[in-house]
Protein backbone atom coordinates (compact mmCIF):
# COMPACT_ATOMS: atom_id res chain seq x y z
CA UNK A 1 0.00 0.00 0.00
CA UNK A 2 1.60 3.51 -1.22
CA UNK A 3 0.26 6.05 1.38
CA UNK A 4 1.86 8.91 3.32
CA UNK A 5 2.14 6.35 6.32
CA UNK A 6 4.14 4.01 4.48
CA UNK A 7 5.63 5.75 1.78
CA UNK A 8 7.87 3.35 0.87
CA UNK A 9 5.26 0.39 0.03
CA UNK A 10 6.70 -2.44 2.41
CA UNK A 11 5.09 -5.11 3.55
CA UNK A 12 3.82 -4.41 7.02
CA UNK A 13 1.41 -6.96 8.90
CA UNK A 14 0.61 -7.16 12.22
CA UNK A 15 -0.87 -9.37 15.47
CA UNK A 16 -3.75 -7.42 17.61
CA UNK A 17 -4.64 -9.47 20.32
CA UNK A 18 -7.12 -8.59 22.91
CA UNK A 19 -6.13 -8.42 26.41
CA UNK A 20 -9.02 -10.09 27.59
CA UNK A 21 -7.00 -13.55 28.81
CA UNK A 22 -4.39 -15.47 28.20
CA UNK A 23 -3.09 -16.74 24.90
CA UNK A 24 -3.94 -20.09 23.88
CA UNK A 25 -3.05 -22.17 21.41
CA UNK A 26 -5.26 -21.14 18.68
CA UNK A 27 -3.79 -17.02 19.07
CA UNK A 28 -0.36 -18.41 18.77
CA UNK A 29 -0.98 -20.09 15.28
CA UNK A 30 -2.43 -17.06 14.21
CA UNK A 31 0.57 -15.60 15.35
CA UNK A 32 3.35 -17.25 14.21
CA UNK A 33 1.64 -17.87 10.71
CA UNK A 34 1.61 -13.35 10.59
CA UNK A 35 5.02 -13.35 11.84
CA UNK A 36 6.37 -15.87 8.94
CA UNK A 37 4.09 -14.22 6.33
CA UNK A 38 5.91 -11.23 7.03
CA UNK A 39 9.56 -12.21 8.11
CA UNK A 40 9.51 -14.48 4.48
CA UNK A 41 8.63 -10.91 2.79
CA UNK A 42 11.13 -8.91 4.88
CA UNK A 43 8.42 -6.42 6.33
CA UNK A 44 7.85 -5.01 9.12
CA UNK A 45 5.46 -6.38 12.20
CA UNK A 46 3.37 -4.16 14.24
CA UNK A 47 1.76 -5.14 18.28
CA UNK A 48 -1.14 -3.87 18.69
CA UNK A 49 -2.83 -4.24 22.05
CA UNK A 50 -7.33 -4.13 20.92
CA UNK A 51 -8.37 -3.42 24.31
CA UNK A 52 -11.49 -1.21 22.71
CA UNK A 53 -13.99 -2.94 25.11
CA UNK A 54 -12.40 -2.11 27.97
CA UNK A 55 -15.19 -4.13 30.31
CA UNK A 56 -13.31 -7.12 29.08
CA UNK A 57 -9.69 -6.48 28.98
CA UNK A 58 -6.97 -5.64 31.68
CA UNK A 59 -3.13 -4.48 31.41
CA UNK A 60 -2.03 -7.54 33.24
CA UNK A 61 -3.63 -9.47 30.37
CA UNK A 62 -2.02 -7.27 27.94
CA UNK A 63 1.19 -7.55 29.83
CA UNK A 64 0.92 -11.62 29.83
CA UNK A 65 0.48 -11.70 25.91
CA UNK A 66 4.04 -9.74 25.34
CA UNK A 67 5.10 -12.13 27.03
CA UNK A 68 3.91 -15.28 25.92
CA UNK A 69 4.55 -14.00 22.46
CA UNK A 70 8.21 -12.78 23.30
CA UNK A 71 8.59 -16.46 24.77
CA UNK A 72 7.74 -18.18 21.31
CA UNK A 73 10.04 -16.47 19.35
CA UNK A 74 7.98 -13.99 18.08
CA UNK A 75 9.46 -10.51 17.51
CA UNK A 76 8.06 -7.19 16.18
CA UNK A 77 9.11 -3.46 15.15
CA UNK A 78 6.76 -1.48 16.74
CA UNK A 79 4.48 -1.98 19.85
CA UNK A 80 3.37 -0.48 23.27
CA UNK A 81 6.50 -2.18 24.60
CA UNK A 82 9.09 -0.24 21.93
CA UNK A 83 7.05 2.59 20.21
CA UNK A 84 7.26 3.35 16.81
CA UNK A 85 5.88 5.76 14.34
CA UNK A 86 2.52 4.86 14.06
CA UNK A 87 1.70 4.94 17.98
CA UNK A 88 -0.06 5.07 20.26
CA UNK A 89 -0.31 0.97 19.79
CA UNK A 90 -3.22 0.68 22.37
CA UNK A 91 -6.85 1.11 20.95
CA UNK A 92 -7.92 3.08 24.81
CA UNK A 93 -5.03 5.41 24.09
CA UNK A 94 -6.74 6.34 19.82
CA UNK A 95 -10.06 7.05 20.64
CA UNK A 96 -9.77 10.74 19.22
CA UNK A 97 -8.93 8.95 15.71
CA UNK A 98 -12.13 7.06 16.20
CA UNK A 99 -13.91 9.62 16.94
CA UNK A 100 -12.68 11.50 13.77
CA UNK A 101 -13.50 8.62 11.62
CA UNK A 102 -16.67 8.14 12.49
CA UNK A 103 -17.31 12.09 12.03
CA UNK A 104 -16.34 11.70 8.46
CA UNK A 105 -18.58 9.09 8.58
CA UNK A 106 -21.55 11.22 10.06
CA UNK A 107 -20.82 14.25 7.91
CA UNK A 108 -21.00 11.56 4.57
CA UNK A 109 -24.66 10.73 6.15
CA UNK A 110 -23.28 7.47 6.10
CA UNK A 111 -24.48 6.77 10.03
CA UNK A 112 -27.54 6.97 11.78
CA UNK A 113 -28.52 6.07 15.83
CA UNK A 114 -30.56 3.23 16.41
CA UNK A 115 -32.05 2.97 19.57
CA UNK A 116 -33.02 -0.92 19.66
CA UNK A 117 -32.03 -3.51 22.28
CA UNK A 118 -31.02 -6.34 22.06
CA UNK A 119 -34.32 -8.25 22.46
CA UNK A 120 -36.21 -5.69 19.56
CA UNK A 121 -33.34 -6.75 17.26
CA UNK A 122 -33.82 -10.96 18.02
CA UNK A 123 -37.65 -10.11 17.87
CA UNK A 124 -37.20 -8.10 14.52
CA UNK A 125 -34.91 -10.34 12.87
CA UNK A 126 -37.16 -12.96 10.76
CA UNK A 127 -34.11 -14.43 9.66
CA UNK A 128 -31.75 -15.45 12.67
CA UNK A 129 -29.15 -16.13 10.51
CA UNK A 130 -26.68 -13.17 9.92
CA UNK A 131 -22.91 -13.28 9.72
CA UNK A 132 -22.18 -15.80 12.09
CA UNK A 133 -19.91 -14.15 14.33
CA UNK A 134 -21.90 -11.27 14.80
CA UNK A 135 -25.60 -12.34 15.63
CA UNK A 136 -28.63 -11.65 14.26
CA UNK A 137 -29.12 -9.37 11.31
CA UNK A 138 -30.17 -5.84 11.92
CA UNK A 139 -33.26 -5.54 10.48
CA UNK A 140 -32.77 -1.85 9.62
CA UNK A 141 -35.59 -0.29 11.80
CA UNK A 142 -34.18 3.05 13.13
CA UNK A 143 -32.80 3.62 9.44
CA UNK A 144 -36.56 5.53 8.45
CA UNK A 145 -37.00 6.94 11.73
CA UNK A 146 -37.22 10.79 10.53
CA UNK A 147 -35.32 13.33 12.52
CA UNK A 148 -38.16 14.41 14.91
CA UNK A 149 -38.80 10.33 15.98
CA UNK A 150 -35.02 10.10 16.56
CA UNK A 151 -35.03 12.90 18.14
CA UNK A 152 -38.00 11.95 20.47
CA UNK A 153 -36.46 8.95 21.41
CA UNK A 154 -33.49 10.23 22.24
CA UNK A 155 -35.03 12.04 25.22
CA UNK A 156 -35.29 8.66 26.75
CA UNK A 157 -32.37 6.66 25.54
CA UNK A 158 -28.56 6.93 24.05
CA UNK A 159 -28.44 5.38 20.62
CA UNK A 160 -25.85 3.24 19.47
CA UNK A 161 -24.36 4.23 15.92
CA UNK A 162 -25.15 2.30 12.50
CA UNK A 163 -23.04 2.32 9.71
CA UNK A 164 -25.77 2.22 6.94
CA UNK A 165 -24.94 -0.80 4.39
CA UNK A 166 -25.04 -0.19 1.11
CA UNK A 167 -27.27 -2.06 -1.88
CA UNK A 168 -23.68 -3.60 -3.25
CA UNK A 169 -21.60 -6.83 -3.85
CA UNK A 170 -18.63 -6.91 -1.90
CA UNK A 171 -15.63 -9.02 -3.96
CA UNK A 172 -12.33 -9.55 -2.14
CA UNK A 173 -9.93 -12.44 -2.93
CA UNK A 174 -8.46 -14.04 0.70
CA UNK A 175 -4.87 -15.34 0.80
CA UNK A 176 -6.32 -18.81 1.66
CA UNK A 177 -9.83 -19.12 1.09
CA UNK A 178 -9.18 -17.52 -2.10
CA UNK A 179 -12.51 -15.52 -4.43
CA UNK A 180 -15.06 -14.24 -2.01
CA UNK A 181 -18.21 -12.26 -2.98
CA UNK A 182 -21.12 -11.51 -0.61
CA UNK A 183 -24.10 -9.21 -0.62
CA UNK A 184 -23.20 -6.37 1.61
CA UNK A 185 -26.68 -6.36 2.56
CA UNK A 186 -26.79 -9.86 4.07
CA UNK A 187 -25.32 -8.93 7.20
CA UNK A 188 -27.13 -6.01 7.90
CA UNK A 189 -26.05 -2.63 9.18
CA UNK A 190 -23.62 -2.86 12.13
CA UNK A 191 -22.68 -0.99 15.24
CA UNK A 192 -19.57 1.59 14.99
CA UNK A 193 -20.24 2.84 17.94
CA UNK A 194 -22.29 0.83 20.83
CA UNK A 195 -24.98 2.84 23.19
CA UNK A 196 -22.25 2.94 26.40
CA UNK A 197 -19.76 4.90 23.84
CA UNK A 198 -17.53 2.21 23.11
CA UNK A 199 -16.63 2.06 19.76
CA UNK A 200 -17.00 -0.93 17.35
CA UNK A 201 -14.24 -3.92 16.71
CA UNK A 202 -14.70 -2.70 13.06
CA UNK A 203 -14.21 0.84 13.41
CA UNK A 204 -11.19 0.62 15.14
CA UNK A 205 -9.49 -2.04 13.65
CA UNK A 206 -10.20 -0.38 10.08
CA UNK A 207 -8.98 3.07 11.19
CA UNK A 208 -5.91 1.29 13.29
CA UNK A 209 -4.87 -0.96 10.14
CA UNK A 210 -5.40 2.07 7.76
CA UNK A 211 -3.23 3.80 9.79
CA UNK A 212 -0.54 1.91 10.88
CA UNK A 213 -0.04 1.62 6.95
CA UNK A 214 -1.15 -2.19 7.02
CA UNK A 215 -0.76 -3.67 3.96
CA UNK A 216 -1.35 -7.49 4.93
CA UNK A 217 -3.75 -8.63 7.63
CA UNK A 218 -3.65 -12.20 8.79
CA UNK A 219 -5.87 -13.12 11.32
CA UNK A 220 -8.10 -16.17 12.37
CA UNK A 221 -10.80 -17.45 9.91
CA UNK A 222 -13.25 -16.34 12.44
CA UNK A 223 -13.65 -12.75 11.16
CA UNK A 224 -13.58 -14.03 7.13
CA UNK A 225 -17.53 -12.75 7.88
CA UNK A 226 -16.36 -9.76 8.82
CA UNK A 227 -13.95 -8.48 6.39
CA UNK A 228 -16.64 -7.45 4.32
CA UNK A 229 -18.01 -4.64 6.58
CA UNK A 230 -14.27 -3.34 7.23
CA UNK A 231 -14.16 -3.07 3.22
CA UNK A 232 -17.16 -1.05 3.47
CA UNK A 233 -15.50 1.11 6.20
CA UNK A 234 -12.32 1.51 3.76
CA UNK A 235 -14.20 2.22 0.96
CA UNK A 236 -16.42 4.86 2.67
CA UNK A 237 -13.53 6.53 4.87
CA UNK A 238 -11.07 6.56 0.89
CA UNK A 239 -8.45 4.01 2.32
CA UNK A 240 -7.18 1.42 0.49
CA UNK A 241 -7.56 -1.95 2.24
CA UNK A 242 -4.97 -4.53 3.10
CA UNK A 243 -4.70 -7.87 1.71
CA UNK A 244 -6.61 -10.22 3.57
CA UNK A 245 -5.38 -13.87 4.75
CA UNK A 246 -7.73 -15.94 6.83
CA UNK A 247 -6.18 -18.54 8.72
CA UNK A 248 -7.86 -21.87 9.95
CA UNK A 249 -9.09 -22.77 13.44
CA UNK A 250 -7.84 -25.35 16.18
CA UNK A 251 -11.03 -27.28 17.21
CA UNK A 252 -11.72 -29.85 19.19
CA UNK A 253 -13.24 -33.29 17.53
CA UNK A 254 -16.47 -32.31 18.18
CA UNK A 255 -16.09 -29.10 15.95
CA UNK A 256 -16.19 -26.69 18.49
CA UNK A 257 -13.55 -23.68 18.77
CA UNK A 258 -11.00 -25.02 21.02
CA UNK A 259 -10.27 -21.58 22.71
CA UNK A 260 -13.81 -21.65 23.55
CA UNK A 261 -13.15 -24.95 25.68
CA UNK A 262 -11.42 -25.06 29.35
CA UNK A 263 -10.94 -21.05 28.16
CA UNK A 264 -8.43 -22.83 25.80
CA UNK A 265 -4.94 -24.19 26.26
CA UNK A 266 -2.62 -21.67 27.35
CA UNK A 267 0.71 -20.58 26.37
CA UNK A 268 1.45 -20.19 29.85
CA UNK A 269 0.41 -23.05 31.23
CA UNK A 270 2.01 -25.08 28.51
CA UNK A 271 5.36 -22.97 29.80
CA UNK A 272 4.52 -23.94 33.41
CA UNK A 273 4.39 -27.66 32.15
CA UNK A 274 7.57 -27.46 30.85
CA UNK A 275 7.22 -27.56 27.08
CA UNK A 276 9.82 -25.94 25.19
CA UNK A 277 8.68 -23.14 22.62
CA UNK A 278 10.65 -24.86 19.91
CA UNK A 279 8.17 -27.55 20.92
CA UNK A 280 4.96 -25.65 20.62
CA UNK A 281 6.05 -23.38 17.33
CA UNK A 282 6.34 -27.41 15.54
CA UNK A 283 3.64 -28.84 17.13
CA UNK A 284 1.54 -25.64 15.52
CA UNK A 285 3.32 -25.49 12.14
CA UNK A 286 2.87 -29.62 11.87
CA UNK A 287 -1.08 -28.88 12.86
CA UNK A 288 -0.88 -26.32 10.23
CA UNK A 289 -0.05 -28.43 7.21
CA UNK A 290 3.59 -26.48 7.10
CA UNK A 291 5.40 -29.68 8.60
CA UNK A 292 5.47 -33.27 8.35
CA UNK A 293 5.95 -33.95 11.42
CA UNK A 294 5.41 -32.32 15.05
CA UNK A 295 9.77 -31.50 15.27
CA UNK A 296 11.07 -28.90 17.75
CA UNK A 297 11.99 -25.98 15.70
CA UNK A 298 12.10 -21.86 16.12
CA UNK A 299 10.67 -19.24 14.25
CA UNK A 300 13.79 -18.33 12.33
CA UNK A 301 13.69 -22.08 11.81
CA UNK A 302 10.55 -22.22 9.88
CA UNK A 303 10.92 -18.88 7.64
CA UNK A 304 12.95 -20.72 4.78
CA UNK A 305 10.35 -23.02 4.24
CA UNK A 306 7.45 -20.97 4.50
CA UNK A 307 5.09 -21.25 1.97
CA UNK A 308 1.35 -19.44 2.48
CA UNK A 309 -0.02 -22.22 0.14
CA UNK A 310 0.90 -24.80 1.97
CA UNK A 311 -1.42 -23.75 5.05
CA UNK A 312 -4.25 -25.76 5.14
CA UNK A 313 -7.46 -24.61 3.94
CA UNK A 314 -9.84 -25.78 6.62
CA UNK A 315 -10.72 -25.97 10.17
CA UNK A 316 -7.89 -28.01 11.99
CA UNK A 317 -9.21 -30.90 14.34
CA UNK A 318 -6.94 -31.82 17.06
CA UNK A 319 -7.32 -34.85 18.67
CA UNK A 320 -6.56 -36.11 22.30
CA UNK A 321 -3.80 -37.74 20.45
CA UNK A 322 -2.31 -34.48 18.41
CA UNK A 323 -2.51 -32.74 21.99
CA UNK A 324 -0.67 -35.41 23.68
CA UNK A 325 2.27 -34.91 21.27
CA UNK A 326 2.06 -31.24 22.59
CA UNK A 327 2.41 -32.10 26.07
CA UNK A 328 2.00 -35.51 27.47
CA UNK A 329 -0.51 -33.68 30.34
CA UNK A 330 -2.56 -32.72 27.88
CA UNK A 331 -4.21 -36.15 25.96
CA UNK A 332 -7.80 -36.02 28.43
CA UNK A 333 -7.81 -32.55 27.36
CA UNK A 334 -9.47 -33.22 24.28
CA UNK A 335 -12.13 -35.55 25.55
N1 LIG B 1 -8.46 -8.39 18.37
C1 LIG B 1 -9.03 -9.45 17.60
C2 LIG B 1 -8.96 -10.75 18.36
O1 LIG B 1 -8.13 -10.89 19.24
C3 LIG B 1 -8.31 -9.65 16.27
C4 LIG B 1 -8.68 -8.59 15.33
C5 LIG B 1 -8.10 -8.73 13.94
O2 LIG B 1 -7.12 -9.45 13.76
O3 LIG B 1 -8.63 -8.08 13.05
O4 LIG B 1 -9.75 -11.63 18.09
ZN1 LIG C 1 -32.65 0.31 15.79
Amino acid sequence: MFNDRNPAGSVRGRFAPSPSGDIHIGNALAALLAWLQIRSLDGKLVLRMEDIDTARCRPEYARHIIEDLRWLGLSWDEGPDIGGPCGPYVQSQRLELYEAALNRLRIQGRLYPCYCSRQDILAAAAAPHGLSSEGPVYPGTCRSLTPEEAGQRSLTKTPSLRFAVPPCEIAFTDGIAGSRRTDAAAGGDFIVRRADGIFSYQLAVVVDDALMGITDVLRGADLLDSTPRQLMLYEALGWKPPRFTHVPLLMDPDGRRLAKRHGGITLAELREAGASPQTVNGWLAWTAGLLPEPLPVSPQELIREFRQDQISREDIIVTPDMLRRLHPSLGQRGH
